[in-house]
């Protein structure tokens, strides 16, 4: 598969070499030149989760890995379920929280730590690379499993001190081995900080073998078109209105991705809280990013969504038409919380983010169609606000209570370039 910079159409390379890389120069993104259209869709669908993927995964990707390379990728990645769930007479619900660390997230880290892995095992030089990331949560859990014990790669995690849940902490502070945890004295936007800062230091770059695992890094987007083909094989319907609780809209771009490559989908609607920038573009025709603001569906908040370049380049600038595919809706803290107790009115648990998509779904959906929203998160991983706001009480799931009383392990770093630098350059055992 041939991939370009999003900022400088001259710059290709192939999927592993974007994948190494995470980021283009410039601040670009790597997208595919041209995507596979899939032939024989309605037999696809007929397959299970694991072939159907497998036989996506080689369209995309077949000429650069063997078929048995990508079975092994696939099927070590995939390895829990993303069922649909009816919740009402026209929507249904597609559950993408059954993996280790309860978001679906660990899709696209799991797949990426095993390409990532699949390329390095090929190398004739041994080469050990670090995955360093910042996290406000459900990214850092996802990649710390996703990477836990993954021959010749190092992770480094970041995460702002007091900020995150006791639960969210050790849900990945927990693993040592090959996962090393940060717990900076600052906020996230320091801890992207120093991050960005590192990437920033080529010396730093080569000798650790930097790379970065957030959804920038195309791998991950790949991973998620599989379980789009999942939701609409199981809720088997080819006019499907899909709804995605979105905030870098990675999980919305591997959705048009998706129906580029030949998924039946009607339409797709992006669902965002209050942090609304692709709302109020479709809504006005500006595209104006800014601070982001603090919401209960805090893995929503962003105020300059990483990936829109990416939806944009999908459509080749063509408003009209991403107008007719897209349709948004933004739902505040308020109408957040009567959307949670709503759905639970119906028999279904949602955590936030979740019940965005629900309720933009439902305000969206015209007469006769039919939905389908993505829960993105285990309503227990936000157990507090989840009780709180419907009274409802949760024992914790497996992947919860089994770290419950783990120690932490996790170093502590002042807000500082030279300390992170030191630390990642002295070994830790
Ligand atoms: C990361 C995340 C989102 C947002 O996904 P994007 O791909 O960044 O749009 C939504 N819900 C949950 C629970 C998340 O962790």
């Amino acid at each position: 598969m041939e991939l370009y910079n999003l900022r400088d159409r001259s710059q290709k390379l192939t999927f592993s070499e974007a994948v190494l890389r995470g980021g283009a120069s410039h601040g670009g993104l790597f997208f595919p030149v041209k995507l596979p259209k899939l032939e024989q869709v309605d037999a696809l669908l007929s397959l299970d989760f694991l072939p159907r993927s497998v036989h996506i995964c080689q369209s995309l990707v077949g000429d650069e890995f063997s078929i048995g390379e990508i079975e092994e990728m696939v099927t070590s990645s995939l390895t829990f379920p993303a069922p649909v769930v009816q919740i009402e007479e026209h929507i249904r619900c597609l559950e993408l929280f059954h993996g280790p660390t309860l978001a679906f997230k660990d899709f696209g880290a799991r797949f990426m730590a095993q390409v990532l892995s699949t390329i390095l095992s090929k190398r004739t030089r041994q080469q050990r690379v670090t995955i360093l990331t910042a996290t406000s949560g459900d990214t850092g859990a996802a990649v710390a499993h996703a990477f836990y014990r993954v021959p010749n790669i190092d992770v480094a995690v970041l995460y702002p001190s007091k900020r995150i849940s006791v639960l969210q902490e050790k849900l990945f502070c927990t693993l040592g081995g090959n996962i090393r945890t940060f717990e900076v004295d600052g906020n996230f936007d320091d801890c992207q900080r120093l991050v960005k800062a590192c990437f920033d230091d080529p010396s730093l770059v080569s000798t650790l073998g930097l790379t970065s695992a957030n959804s920038i890094n195309v791998s991950r987007l790949f991973a998620q078109t599989f379980y789009y083909f999942e939701g609409v094989a199981q809720s088997e319907r080819s006019d499907l209105v899909v709804c995605v609780p979105s905030g870098n809209f990675g999980n919305l771009t591997a959705g048009l991705m998706a129906r580029a490559m030949g998924l039946p989908v009607k339409a797709f609607v992006a669902a965002t809280n209050d942090n609304d920038i692709v709302p109020s573009f479709l809504r006005t025709g500006k595209y104006e990013t800014r601070d982001s603001v603090a919401t209960l569906s805090n893995a929503m908040d962003v105020g300059a969504p990483n990936n829109w370049q990416r939806v944009v380049a999908l459509y080749q600038g063509d408003e009209a038409r991403l107008r007719s595919d897209l349709r948004a809706g933004s739902l505040s803290d308020d109408a957040t919380r009567q959307a949670m107790r709503d759905v639970l009115a119906k028999g279904y648990l949602c955590d936030p983010h979740s019940a965005v998509a629900y309720r933009v779904l439902s305000d969206q959906l015209k007469s006769g169609e039919e939905g389908l929203f993505l829960s993105t998160a285990h309503p227990a991983k936000f157990k507090d606000v989840v009780q709180e706001i419907t009274g409802k009480v949760m024992d914790l799931p497996e992947p919860l209570a089994a770290v419950e009383h783990k120690a932490i392990l996790s170093e502590k770093l002042d807000n500082s370039l030279e300390s992170l630098k030191r630390l990642l350059l002295s070994p830790k055992y």
